[in-house]
């Protein structure tokens, strides 16, 4: 859980070319509210450091870790070799493991370690336009802490972006706003009860807090976003639903995500009940076609780039 002096990070991604403009560096935060199917960063949901097992990490004939787990939770074998039911993900067998094997994702970070590593290439930043992005989960769950972190950081001279689903209650996000210059909003899929079963929590908070960034004077630009995953969230009542609403907040374009399942590799590592959907990355041809619907439902939605 994040606080007002640490919070749970998991990834620091530099020279990164996919989150806002410029080169930025990601800061990846641990915990959210939501479970999207599709979520392209099942180790972000829980909101602690957690457990993960790479079997081709695993030396043959080690068992270093066998018999030291307090719960029982590893069993004597290689494959499924941590039983996740019981795991407290105390990161006991983690110290053992001569081979990485067995690693921790997240590890609290201070606002002072944080701004030591984003600041460290200020210089690219500059030379770029880009600047620092805060990603996860959901960073404005670690709200307290950055609102330790954020205006240090913008007297540092850094552009700043948060990428969010928009689910948590807005006073949250509020006391962010003076020092972010970008937000990228998104959008998960339309009508209240297609976004409960795709996202465990229906839309109502996410599209009033969505109103309330879109009606206030000044503050970060915004720029709507949706990640398209076909056969779930991109059906022709998602898409009405979607540009209606759109439509009615007056916003007139968003940012189409193409769809990847890179994601489902890091499941087999992980205490996660996100499973695999076996959907083949679209067409070029799916795109273009997509970009039409959402210009023939009077928004204009723009192919942006794949998801890392
Ligand atoms: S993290 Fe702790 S509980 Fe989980 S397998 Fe390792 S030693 Fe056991
Ligand atoms: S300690 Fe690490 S390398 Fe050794 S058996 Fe356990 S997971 Fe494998």
């Amino acid at each position: 859980m994040s606080s007002e002096d640490e919070a749970v990070v998991f990834d620091v991604q530099r020279f990164s070319v996919h989150d806002g403009p410029g080169i930025r560096t990601v800061v990846f935060f641990k915990g959210c509210a939501l479970a999207c199917r599709w979520c392209q960063n099942p180790e972000s949901r829980r909101p602690q450091p957690e457990l993960s097992y790479h079997v081709d990490r695993c030396l043959p004939g080690c068992r270093l870790c066998v018999s030291l787990c307090p719960e029982d939770a590893i069993l004597d074998r290689m494959i499924d070799r941590v039983r996740w039911d019981a795991c407290t993900h105390c990161s006991a067998c983690v110290d053992v493991c001569p081979s990485n094997a067995l690693v921790m994702v997240g590890e609290r970070w201070t606002v002072e370690r944080l701004l030591d590593a984003v600041i460290a290439d200020r210089h690219f930043y500059a030379t770029s336009g880009g600047g620092v992005t805060l990603s996860g989960g959901e960073p404005v769950l670690a709200s307290e802490f950055l609102r330790g972190f954020l205006p240090r950081a913008k007297q540092a001279g850094l552009h700043l972006a948060l990428e969010t689903s928009g689910h948590y209650p807005f006073a949250l996000l509020e006391p962010l706003l003076p020092d972010l210059d970008l937000i990228l909003f998104d959008i998960k899929a339309g009508g209240r009860q297609r976004h409960l079963e795709l996202v465990g929590h229906d839309s109502v908070q996410i599209l009033a807090n969505l109103e309330r960034l879109l009606t206030r004077d000044g503050g970060p630009e915004l720029e709507i976003r949706m990640a398209v995953v076909p056969g779930l969230n991109d059906g022709d009542a998602s898409l009405d639903r979607i540009c209606a609403t759109l439509r009615e907040l007056g916003v007139e374009q968003l940012t189409l995500l193409p769809y990847n399942h890179l994601w489902e590799a890091k499941l087999p590592r992980l205490d996660t009940e996100q499973v695999a959907l076996g959907i083949a990355p679209p067409s070029e041809g799916y795109y273009r076609a997509l970009e039409q619907r959402f210009a023939d439902r009077g928004v204009t939605g723009l192919v942006g780039e794949a998801l890392p």
